[in-house]
């Protein structure tokens, strides 16, 4: 039976992350989990600005906030620094413009899983007319997580 194609759903948990997001995007999802030989879960759409706030604080100094109109509380230079953006707010995920996709079950390591999601994405995109960008290859030259590229489970329009 190895030719049968799998069949996955969105579970109710995903669905609700996809609430706000840009429904281009809700479609190129929904097509995806259809054709996709790999599981995936919605682990974050729309973000709010107090999000951002938390991630850009992550290993960065008060100061280092500030200076970027970040509240100092929000500092906790302690931690691994988890975002680049020069702008804390300019995260696709601010405007229903970006998701984030893992495989299910969740195995952070295992890059070629992601990897399936992304062909997912992708053939569903295309046969959508919809024009979309990994975080593991943002200049979409087929050559995944070159220098800066570490953003596997990012899509965005
Ligand atoms: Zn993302």
């Amino acid at each position: 039976m190895s030719n049968t194609p799998k069949k996955f759903a969105l579970s109710k948990l995903s669905l609700s992350r996809l609430d706000g997001v840009d429904p281009q995007l809700v479609k190129v999802v929904k097509r995806a989990i259809e054709i996709t030989q790999q599981d995936f879960l919605v682990v974050e759409g729309v973000r709010s600005k107090i999000q951002c706030y938390i991630n850009y604080g992550k290993g960065r100094t008060a100061v280092q906030c500030t200076v970027k109109g970040v509240p100092a509380l929000y500092a906790q230079p302690k931690l691994p620094r988890v975002t680049w953006l020069n702008n804390p707010l300019s995260s696709k995920h601010v405007t229903g413009k970006a998701v984030d996709l893992v495989p299910y079950p969740v195995d952070w390591n295992d890059l070629a899983k992601f990897d399936q999601v992304a062909k997912a994405v992708f053939a569903a995109a295309k046969e959508l007319g919809v024009s979309i960008r990994w975080g593991a290859d943002w200049d979409n030259d087929g050559n995944y997580r070159e220098k800066g590229e570490y953003d596997s489970p990012h899509f965005e329009l």
